[in-house]
């Protein structure tokens, strides 16, 4: 991963390709908002947005950039559903409630579309994507979970055998997939700094370069940084993965793991169109996955690697390319012309960790990997609570959490272990 100024983005296709944005003040001196916000991901952008266009006064503060963590990073899927498997979901909840959770989940998918769309985002969307199995066991998985999603969830993914999927991603890796047409992929850091620019268009003040180093908990909650401190009537923490030590008692619900993008060469756009033909993304469904997609400039976007160590791999671009060409034969000896990484807030039982600590701190975390479209449902669902409409923040507020085992010292090396385990049994069965 290289990081050629640890405050600015990281070097990856996403900010190579972005469109230029401004940057933002530090936060200096004693300002006071109706809403104080940590993190100007698509979390914190999100629930700023939304409020603001409710009238609210919000200030984001951000340690790095608008988009540095995760959103400006990310694999680009749009994916209906959350970090686990609705079923878990409903076991947690029951199946009512996890039948809302899930409409909600599609309609952060449309959110998505719907903000690109209103405020004119660059974001390079594109309709469709793909779950994709690659041994009988998976194909038995992917038809249940089909069916579970058409009888309990009343949502029509539609069942591609190996011709039909074939016909639009013709690798010989896989034996069939789950399509959905309204779930789809996007350049995230462009959507990311769009959230942004729409945000402060409504009256958000965004601070860049201005890392939170505590919080003061009371009727006004307060963020101070090293040059400065905003008070407000509510606060929402959405620094994710990034944050550490402002909330211990959300730090010990979520584990950082570190995971791997990369982007070939340009392939021309005949070579790319002859990949994925109807350019759609695609997730196979293993434990250690492999997801990728085309790019508006016809290169391949692929990703797979996870470090539960968050170390990065070693020799991660030829490690890339060999998992590239199992999936695309033809691509054997393309070359990775940038790879990067970044870090998911894995929840234990991988579902949402979303609600409020005492009566005016709000937050979400626990997106577990799958977070571009729950993001966005997430901040508005925050918003909704602050404005006093809770009943939404509230049904996932009931979901049960527990802290990783282990404490701090033992966590990372137990959850190396466990991952150890599941990365077998992709190899195996
Ligand atoms: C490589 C990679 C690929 C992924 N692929 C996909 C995908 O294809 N589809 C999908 O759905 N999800 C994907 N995800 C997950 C998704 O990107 C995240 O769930 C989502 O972006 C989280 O957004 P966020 O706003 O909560 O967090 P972030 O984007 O991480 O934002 C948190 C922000 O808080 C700031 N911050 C932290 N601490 C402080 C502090 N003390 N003071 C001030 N600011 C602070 C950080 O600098 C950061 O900007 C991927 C993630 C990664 C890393």
């Amino acid at each position: 991963m290289t990081v050629r100024n640890p405050s600015a983005h990281v070097d990856s296709w996403y900010s190579r390709s972005a469109t230029p944005a401004p940057a933002h003040p530090r936060l200096e001196g004693r300002l006071t908002a109706d809403v104080v916000v940590l993190g100007a991901g698509l979390t914190g952008l999100s629930a700023a947005l939304e409020l603001a266009q409710a009238g609210l006064d919000v200030v984001v503060v951000e340690a790095n950039r608008v988009g540095w963590g995760a959103s400006g990073r990310n694999g680009g899927q749009v994916i209906f559903g959350y970090g686990c498997d609705q079923s878990k979901i409903a076991s947690l909840v029951g199946l009512d409630v996890s039948r809302q959770m899930f409409d909600w989940s599609v309609e952060g998918v449309d959110l998505v579309r719907e903000r690109i769309a209103r405020h004119d985002i660059d974001a390079h969307w594109r309709n469709g994507h793909a779950h994709v199995a690659i041994r009988p066991r998976h194909v038995h998985e992917l038809k249940a979970w089909q069916r579970d999603l058409v009888e309990n969830y009343a949502y029509p993914v539609q069942w591609w055998d190996r011709d039909q999927l074939q016909a639009q991603l013709p690798s010989p890796r896989y034996l069939g997939g789950l399509y959905d047409p309204r779930s789809g992929h996007l350049h995230p850091l462009n959507y990311t700094l769009g959230l942004a620019r729409a945000a402060v268009a409504a009256g958000v003040r965004i601070f860049e370069h201005s890392p939170v180093l505590s919080l003061a908990r009371g009727a006004r909650p307060r963020l101070l940084t090293a040059s400065g401190e905003v008070e407000g009537d509510f606060c929402v923490l959405a620094g994710n993965a990034l944050v550490h030590g402002i909330a211990p008692e959300l730090d010990d619900k979520i584990m950082p793991v570190g995971t791997y993008i990369g982007a070939t060469e340009p392939l021309g756009e005949d070579r790319a169109r002859s990949l994925i033909r109807n350019d759609m993304a695609v997730a196979d469904i293993n434990w250690a996955l492999d997801y990728f997609r085309l790019s508006a400039d016809h290169r391949l976007l692929f990703g797979g690697r996870a470090s539960y160590s968050t170390l990065p791999p070693p020799r991660l671009a030829a490690n890339m390319a060999r998992r590239m060409a199992r999936v695309f034969p033809q691509l054997h000896g393309v070359k990775f012309e940038t790879v990067w990484g970044g870090l998911i807030d894995i929840s234990l039982n991988r579902a949402p960790h979303w609600g409020r600590l005492g009566d005016n701190v709000y937050f979400a975390q626990g997106f577990s990997g799958h977070g571009v479209a729950a993001t966005g449902l997430a901040g508005r669902i925050l918003a909704e609570a602050i404005r006093g409409q809770a009943g939404r923040l509230d049904a996932f507020a009931n979901i049960p959490h527990h802290n990783f085992p282990g404490g701090r010292a033992l966590r990372t090396p137990m959850l190396v272990a466990a991952m150890a385990w599941f990365k077998l049994r992709d190899a195996l069965w």
